[in-house]
């Protein structure tokens, strides 16, 4: 393992932003992993594990050893005549380990499909789409603890599992890495078609009864045709969190927008749709010089040639604050920021 110091993470992170790590190390197998906890160890420095970096915000240097986890594989741990077990490494690609179960016949995944970034860090803020949560697959996660090179199994009610949210957020949050994840799936077709604008997706592609493959097509046409791809407009995706309501607030805020979108939750709660908040305060589209507002997504931050999170942190505060003023609901940033 080789550990570059003061090196650019401009291509290291979806949104492009620039911003040096103090060093950084690629971690292919499991020995390097611990040979850069101890490199970290000795230097006194903390360790930031890093996957793709589609859900980060670098607001300024890391003076810290980045990880890039790049190990591979994929174990058939048991092979049943209804479920499959699979133990998937860190550094895997989600999207391609989305297609490889799908060409096995191994269903559950397809909702998921074309979501960027690792493996790994998947379990990280439990990946979700088209009305599935990855939480729903996991058998268990494997993680190295950085302090001490211990190794952690956690069960899937472990990892305390919510939406867009885990323990791997909060008590085990900056102490691990997360080296594989085991993740039950289905030999039968066990299809999740609740999302209506998957339905609508099907139904315009003439699609009666759906196949896994369908499914997953149709999700594919409908995140191109909603989302920048990263690659031609730096981006991380969803840059804020649906809001979570109680049902008072939600009434009156129905009382005063009649037109305004709810989802009720199993906890008797009301989720928000934070893109039509957005949209309404009239951000869709939004362009000042580098920094936008995707037309097609308000969800969306874009960054058309803008090199410091700062400012493209500056846009979404001033973006969440007109949310506040008009609805009074606190936007909460959904990539994880460092260096605010
Ligand atoms: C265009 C676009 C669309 C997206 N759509 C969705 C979507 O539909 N649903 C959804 O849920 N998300 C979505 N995302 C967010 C993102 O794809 C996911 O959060 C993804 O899991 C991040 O993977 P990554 O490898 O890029 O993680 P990174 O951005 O590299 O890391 C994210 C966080 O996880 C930590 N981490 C990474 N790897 C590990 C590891 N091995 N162990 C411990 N911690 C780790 C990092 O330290 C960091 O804090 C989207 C992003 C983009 C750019």
């Amino acid at each position: 393992m080789s550990i570059t110091e003061f090196a650019s993470l401009q291509h290291y992170n979806t949104l492009a932003l620039e911003a040096r790590a103090r060093a950084l190390a690629q971690v292919c197998q499991s020995a390097d992993l611990a040979a850069a906890c101890a490199w970290a160890r000795r230097e006194g420095l903390p360790l930031v594990p890093l996957g793709q970096g589609s859900n980060i915000v670098l607001a300024q240097d890391l003076d810290a050893l980045v990880v890039l986890m790049a190990t591979r594989g994929v174990d058939i741990l048991s092979d049943g005549s209804d479920e499959v077990l699979l133990r998937v490494a860190a550094g895997e690609n989600w999207h391609e380990l989305v297609q490889w179960a799908l060409v096995k016949g191994l269903y559950g995944l397809e909702n998921l499909a074309l979501i960027p970034g690792t493996v790994g860090a998947a379990p990280v803020q439990n990946i979700g789409a088209y009305g599935v949560e990855l939480a729903s697959m996991i058998e268990a996660v494997h993680a190295h603890v950085i302090d001490d090179d211990t190794r952690l199994v956690l069960s899937r009610d472990d990892c305390a599992f919510g939406y867009r949210d885990s323990v791997f957020k909060h008590g085990l949050r900056d102490r691990v890495v997360i080296t594989a994840v085991d993740l039950r799936l289905s030999r039968r077709p066990r299809l999740q078609l609740d999302y209506p604008a998957l339905a609508q997706g099907l139904r315009s592609a003439r699609v009666v009864s759906p196949t896994p493959i369908d499914v997953f097509n149709a999700v594919i046409r409908l995140r191109r045709s909603r989302l920048p791809d990263p690659a031609v407009q730096p981006n991380a995706g969803s840059f804020f969190l649906n809001p979570l309501v109680s049902m008072e607030q939600a009434e009156a805020l129905a009382a005063r927008f009649p037109a305004l979108p709810m989802y009720a939750q199993t906890d008797g709660g009301i989720k928000l749709a934070a893109g039509w908040l957005i949209d309404f305060c009239g951000w869709k589209g939004y362009r000042n010089n580098n920094l936008g507002i995707h037309p097609q997504h308000a969800l969306v931050l874009v960054n058309y040639g803008n090199d410091s999170g700062r400012q493209l942190l500056q846009l979404a505060e001033t973006v969440a604050q007109s949310v506040a003023d008009t609805f009074g609901v606190q936007l909460v940033i959904e990539p994880r920021v460092y260096g605010e």
